[in-house]
C-alpha cells in the first residue's frame, strides 16, 4: 500500500538535499503509515510531522532522513535512539541494518510502539526510561540519536559514544533547536557542527528539561 506515495517522498527529500543512498532507500522501504495514528494515515507520506497522541509528534520525514544521514552509519553498527515515540525513526535504522537501542519515557507509548514492533517483526531493543542518562549497560555507541529538544547536550550520551562515532542532537530552548552533530574525536574530545532552525518536543529528564 502507498507504494507511489512513498516514491513520491523519496523523490521530494532527495530534492531537499537527501543524498545518501541508503537512506533515501530506507525511506522507500518503511511504510510510515504503519507508525500514525489511524486517522492520519492519508497524509502519512507528507513531508511533515504528525500527532501520535499524548502531546508527541512524529518527526517530519525530511528530518529524520537528515539526522539519520549526518550519522554516517557504517554496517552492523550499534546505535541509541532517546524518544522512541511512533517508532518511524528507530524502523528506518533497523531497515538500514544497525543494531538498535531504543528508550521512550512515556509508558503509553512505549508500549504501544513496542507491540507494533513485534507484529511488523522489527527487532529493535527497546527500554521505558530517561533516556537523558543513556544506557550503559549496551555502549558504546557508535551512533546516538536524539529525537526531543534538549538544553544541552547530556554528558552521559558522550560518554557513551564510541570514538570516532557521532551523537545527533536538537539543542536549544523549547520552540526551537539547532541540530548539534557530535563526533567523539577521543575519549573526552569532540568536535561539534551546528545546523539551525528545527523545532522538537521537548527531551524531559534528569540531563535535559525538567518535568514541569
Ligand atoms: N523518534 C520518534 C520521535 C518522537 S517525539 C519518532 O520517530 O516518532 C520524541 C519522543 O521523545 C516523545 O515520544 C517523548 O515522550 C520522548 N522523550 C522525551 N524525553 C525523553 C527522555 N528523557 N527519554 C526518553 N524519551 C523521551
Amino acid at each position: 500500500m502507498y507504494e507511489r506515495e512513498r516514491l513520491e517522498l523519496v523523490d521530494k527529500l532527495s530534492e531537499k538535499g537527501i543524498a545518501d543512498i541508503f537512506v533515501l532507500k530506507a525511506i522507500g522501504e518503511v511504510e510510515r503509515h504503519l507508525f500514525v495514528p489511524k486517522a492520519m494515515k492519508h497524509h502519512a507520506y507528507k513531508d511533515i510531522a504528525l500527532p501520535i497522541g499524548y502531546g508527541q509528534t512524529i518527526s517530519q520525514p525530511y528530518t529524520v532522513a537528515f539526522m539519520t544521514q549526518v550519522l554516517k552509519l557504517k554496517p552492523n553498527v550499534k546505535v541509541l535512539e532517546i524518544g522512541t515515540g511512533s517508532g518511524y525513526q528507530a524502523a528506518i535504522l533497523y531497515n538500514m541494518g544497525a543494531d538498535v537501542y531504543s528508550i521512550e519515557r512515556q509508558f503509553e507509548i512505549y508500549s504501544a510502539t513496542r507491540k507494533l514492533f513485534d507484529q511488523l517483526g522489527i527487532r529493535v531493543n527497546t527500554k521505558c526510561g530517561d533516556g537523558t542518562i543513556g544506557w550503559d549497560e549496551f555502549a558504546p555507541y557508535d551512533g546516538i540519536i536524539v529525537t526531543a529538544g534538549s538544553p544541552n547536550i547530556p554528558p552521559s550520551l558522550k560518554k557513551q559514544l564510541a570514538i570516532g562515532g557521532r551523537l545527533v542532537i536538537p539543542v536549544g530552548n523549547k520552540d526551537s533547536q539547532t541540530l548539534n552533530i557530535v563526533r567523539k574525536t577521543e575519549e573526552d574530545e569532540f568536535e561539534i557542527q551546528a545546523v539551525p532552525e528545527f523545532s522538537f518536543v521537548p527531551l524531559i529528564g534528569r540531563e535535559g528539561w525538567n518535568q514541569k
